[in-house]
């Protein structure tokens, strides 16, 4: 059996082109949706995504501005620029790009933007609402994964989802929104005993571990829907996931590439989350 591909970047670009019109009638209305990127230090990921996410932007008609920061900032530097932002009418969504340097508190930063215009969905009144099946501004990846699976009407209902990874930017919420689809989920982590106890008993497989190739066919159950989020630069400067494709797809019915996987829904979601904020149907903290 070989898996059949979901790939992220078509279904992304399909997602944009549809957005256009959307935005277009906005810009009509006199809206044009504003995404602020924030980016403190020289991290060459955090640019090179930060460039991603402007260009996909730009595609669809959201205008977007950087503000850099110098690596040195201080945390109140960083949480003076946020709060000038929520004041700033124009600006429906800001966006700090994580990770920060060590002397800022990223926590602080989420909890500082507005959460009518966190369009990452990290700040905890977001993440709370998501959790009581309220209407919030999902976060990008997961809201991407949940995208993906749909796309191809994979049934989530009464589906085992084994989600390897618990981090609050992906695996937490990933499981979240799987059993606000009436799945029953599994969480692993570092510290789980036996793995591939777990991970073979999974109808959907999420793998967000960050460790290159790790999850082999040997962890795939047959027939198993397979969902890689890890993104790891090899030495040879080629990116992988998480999981090993050649060997899982064999076993999978569906699987998710890198590069071309999880990836471009996650920035494709964003925009989505922009023209949501843009079109004032946060509800989120009034
Ligand atoms: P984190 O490092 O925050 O979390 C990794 C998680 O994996 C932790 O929960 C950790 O467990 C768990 N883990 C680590 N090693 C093992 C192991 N051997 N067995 C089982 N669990 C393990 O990473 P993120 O969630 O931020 O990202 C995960 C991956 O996804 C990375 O490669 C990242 O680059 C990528 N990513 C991709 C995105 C996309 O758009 N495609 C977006 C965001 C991230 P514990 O909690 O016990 O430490």
């Amino acid at each position: 059996m070989s898996a059949e591909i979901i790939n992220g970047k078509d279904l992304a670009q399909e997602i944009r082109t549809n957005m256009k019109a959307e935005v277009n009638e906005l810009i009509n209305e006199g809206i044009t949706p504003h995404l602020t990127v924030v980016l403190v230090g020289d991290n060459p990921a955090s640019k090179s995504y930060v460039r991603g996410k402007e260009k996909a932007a730009k595609e669809v008609g959201i205008s977007s501005s950087l503000i850099e920061l110098p690596s040195t900032a201080s945390e109140a530097e960083l949480l003076d620029v946020i709060q000038k932002l929520n004041g700033e009418p124009s600006v429906h969504g800001i966006l700090v790009q994580l990770p920060l340097p060590n002397q800022i508190s990223e926590q602080k930063v989420i909890e500082t933007i507005d959460p009518s215009k966190d369009v990452d969905g990290f700040h905890p009144v977001n993440i709370g609402r998501m959790m009581i099946g309220e209407d919030s501004f999902l976060p990008c990846t997961p809201y991407g994964i949940i995208t993906m699976l749909k796309s191809r009407d994979i049934k989530i209902e009464g589906k085992h989802a084994v989600i390897i990874g618990r981090s609050n930017i992906v695996g937490k919420p990933v499981g979240q929104l799987l059993l606000n689809e009436n799945a029953t989920v599994t969480y692993c982590h570092s510290r789980t005993k036996d793995l591939k106890e777990h991970t073979l008993q999974a109808d959907i497989l999420i793998a967000a571990i960050g460790k290159a190739d790790a999850i082999t066919s040997d962890y795939v159950k047959e027939g198993a829907v397979v969902i890689d989020v890890g993104i790891n630069r090899l030495e040879n400067g080629s990116l992988t996931g998480d999981v090993d494709f050649d060997s899982a797809s064999k076993k999978a019915s569906y699987i998710t590439p890198v590069p071309k996987g999880v990836g471009p829904m996650t920035i494709a979601m964003l925009l989505k989350n922009t023209v949501k904020a843009a079109k004032g149907l946060a509800v989120v903290g009034k």
